[in-house]
């Protein structure tokens, strides 16, 4: 069995615009099915770190705004809170980095909802019971929504391979600690240098395994500690460190098992933007040249399906010049896996291949052109 997934190119003309193109896509592929009437509709979307200039542009969400109003949803765009210091690790900044980048109230016609809460730490326990999380903890808007619709920008991620749908979802809709999770399995450290003894970690360990020492330092009791990552998630000084021990293959396994939490007996749909490919995350303050021309937009209900078709189509298409992937000549690479030159220690398929274990949808996909 095979999914169907829905793309159309860049090409437009007067009175068929990108943002008509878009509507048409996912009126194509099938998005009037689900029936939005009164319901909560989150629309899963990254607003792109202040500076980096590749993530979606507002217009887009705007058009899927209305669209979604005209069917009497109530949608609202919502983003979780990162797990490092940066514009987006609290609701305030987080809020005014969205408003920056254009998803404000001026240009898109639906709230802007921090799915996990002021200080990245509202969510809620979606129970999984899969191989590599038992539970999942996804932002509180996130899971209390009635209906998911992802838009993602795809582009290239440092240590997932690529940052498509399931990293959007599993990843982006994760709370701090969920990203903790994710990305690491033990327990955090304290750097005593950044450490301002001001003891919100002591506060929220649930384990009673912090305390401040005789230099007012936190200082982790590691017979105690659980790894809830929870210290991490409230040290607003970047002290309380995760450590990076997840291989690629064991985060993206993981991302998928969250993604199927996001969307667990919920309606959802997905729309993933190939364009200004660049070959890191929007969570950087800058983004490198894109990698390749821009291809256009996809669409499928099957979140699996859509990455695999996205990443087939970018490995496709033939290379930029003067790029992170020193292609000579336009068109250089075509057939060539583009994320696995640029990450090279990076494994997408371990991801997509879960996901289809877990049943989260399948590779196989049927394209069909719009
Ligand atoms: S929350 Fe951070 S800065 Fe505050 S005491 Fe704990 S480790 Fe130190
Ligand atoms: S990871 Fe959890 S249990 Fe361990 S010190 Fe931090 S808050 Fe406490």
């Amino acid at each position: 069995m095979s999914s169907k997934v829905y793309f159309t190119d860049m090409r437009a003309k007067p009175g068929r615009n990108l943002l008509d193109k878009l509507e048409i896509l996912i009126k194509k592929a099938g998005i009037e099915q689900i029936d939005f009437k009164d319901k909560f509709t989150a629309i899963k979307i990254h607003f792109g770190e202040p500076g980096n200039l590749a993530y979606i542009r507002a217009n887009y969400a705007a058009r899927l705004a209305k669209f979604l109003l005209s069917k009497q949803a109530k949608p609202f765009l919502t983003d979780s809170g990162t797990l490092y210091l940066g514009q987006r690790s609290n609701a305030i900044n987080h809020l005014e980095s969205a408003y920056e980048n254009g998803f404000n109230p001026m240009a898109v016609p639906c709230p802007v909802i921090i799915a996990d809460g002021l200080k990245a730490i509202d969510y809620q326990e979606i129970p999984l019971g899969l191989k590599y999380c038992k539970t999942a903890k996804i932002g509180a808007a996130i899971a209390e929504a009635d209906i998911v619709i992802s838009m993602t920008h795809f582009k290239g991620h440092e240590q997932a391979g690529f940052g498509g749908t399931l990293k959007n979802l599993g990843m982006g809709s994760a709370s701090r600690q969920g990203k903790l999770e994710l990305h690491s399995s033990s327990q955090p450290i304290i750097d005593e240098a950044t450490c301002t003894s001001c003891g919100q970690c002591v506060k929220y360990c649930a384990s009673q395994a912090i305390h401040l020492d005789e230099k007012k330092k936190a200082k982790i009791d590691y017979e105690k500690c659980v790894g809830c990552g929870q210290c991490v998630a409230v040290c607003q000084f970047e002290a309380a460190q995760p450590v990076w021990n997840n291989s690629t293959e064991v985060m993206n396994y993981k991302v998928a098992e969250y993604t199927f939490a996001v969307l667990k007996d919920k309606p959802n749909f997905h729309i993933s933007f190939i364009m200004d490919v660049s070959p890191d995350c929007d969570c950087w303050n800058c983004n490198d040249a894109a990698i390749i021309p821009n291809l256009g937009i996809a669409a499928s209900f099957d979140p699996v399906a859509l990455d695999k078709a996205c990443v087939d189509l970018v490995t496709q298409a033939g290379a930029n010049t003067n790029t992170v992937l020193n292609a000579h000549e336009q068109g250089e690479l075509q057939n060539t896996d583009k994320f696995a030159i640029i990450h090279p220690n990076t494994n997408w398929k371990a991801g997509l291949q879960h996901g289809e274990e877990i049943g989260l949808g399948t590779m196989a996909y049927e394209l069909i052109k719009v």
